[in-house]
């Protein structure tokens, strides 16, 4: 019942009488009045005026299941969610949601996560109250070497649902690590469950920097938030439906083709490394090359110094400027 009386409230600028959610809900004027007193405690500004009803005020940074819930204006992405204060890791959740059977599009949410990671055990510093940690699960119908350019079409869409939100220019650095004036905002983590021939499930879990101020010493040069690059403090709720929304749209062009053909142009006029010098860092070695740019299968082009030409896929190394992260 909160997430439609929320619904309702954001749905008209003017006041909502309390008949008008009795009528439209079938519950009483107390049970009305109840879910509104639950929402301002959880720090809503309702106004309630004799005569005329309810109407809610601003939107400040609540994070609850409810909140996600009326804000999401999907079909499938994140049309099912988990919310949770204080979790391991969202990534963790779902999979284990997976593993009981949760439909495609099901997306975890956490406040808080104290096992945050990054790829090859890296970690993810997931401070409470700041930020967004969220898993989405997905059952593709494609063969498991088609999956990887997932990655790429999840930071596309973040990029997308960050400017949607705010007044700022993000860059993605390939393959997924979305970035504002060369500092890196959000990580994503792509896991996978596969059998010989099919997918099981692809686990794509963000981390976004949203109202962090401070960071750890390890990461105080690399990292930016939102909230330090827009100058205010942003919605976390709103954002993650935003970056829904988007990654609807996009994952149904991907699987159009079952590759970037559709968004690769989307994606390459985001691209920080689009025709520049960059390092890679490989597992063997690490060298300088020139990027090209993406082909279809997300895969990095770069003209080596004596002229050749190759494809690096995204599992198997780190791309930074020749200068610095970027
Ligand atoms: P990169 O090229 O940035 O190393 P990666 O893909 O190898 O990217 P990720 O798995 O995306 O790394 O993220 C883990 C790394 O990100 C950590 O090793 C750390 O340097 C950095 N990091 C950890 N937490 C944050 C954070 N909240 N904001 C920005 N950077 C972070």
């Amino acid at each position: 019942m909160k997430t439609e009386i929320l619904k309702m409230l954001r749905e008209t600028e003017d006041y909502v009488s309390g008949q008008q959610i009795c009528g439209k809900l079938g519950v009483s004027r107390t049970a009305v009045w109840k879910v509104i007193r639950q929402l301002q405690e959880e720090g809503y500004q309702i106004e309630a005026v004799r005569n005329r009803g309810y109407r809610i005020l601003d939107g400040p940074d609540v994070m609850t299941r409810e909140e996600l819930e009326s804000l999401m204006g999907t079909r499938w992405a994140g049309s099912r969610i988990y919310y949770y204060p204080e979790t391991d890791s969202t990534n963790i959740r779902i999979r284990q949601l997976a593993d009981e059977g949760a439909p495609h599009g099901t997306l975890a949410v956490a406040d808080m996560q104290t096992a945050g990671r990054g790829r090859r055990g890296r970690t993810w510093e997931s401070p409470a109250g700041s930020s967004i940690y969220m898993s989405i699960l997905l059952r593709p119908d494609l063969m498991p070497s088609a999956a990887p350019p997932l990655t790429l079409v999840m930071a596309c869409s973040v990029a997308e649902g960050i400017m949607d939100c705010e007044d700022v220019k993000v860059q993605i650095k390939w393959p997924n690590d979305v970035i504002i004036n060369g500092r890196k905002l959000v990580g994503i983590l792509t896991e996978m469950s596969t059998q010989v021939d099919y997918i099981d499930h692809v686990i794509i879990g963000v981390g976004i920097n949203v109202n962090m101020t401070e960071f750890p010493d390890s990461i105080r040069e690399t990292a930016t938030s939102l909230r330090i690059e827009a100058g205010h403090k942003v919605r976390r709720a709103k954002l993650i439906a935003a970056v829904m929304k988007r990654f609807e749209a996009d994952y149904e062009m991907f699987m159009q083709t079952g590759d970037l053909s559709g968004l690769m142009e989307k994606y390459s006029s985001m691209l920080v490394n689009q025709d520049r010098d960059v390092r890679i860092l490989g597992v063997k070695e690490t060298y300088t090359a020139h990027a090209l740019g993406i082909d279809r299968n997300g895969e990095l082009i770069v003209r080596r110094e004596d002229g050749t030409e190759e494809k690096i896929s995204s599992g198997e190394v780190s791309v930074r400027g020749v200068y610095g992260y970027v």
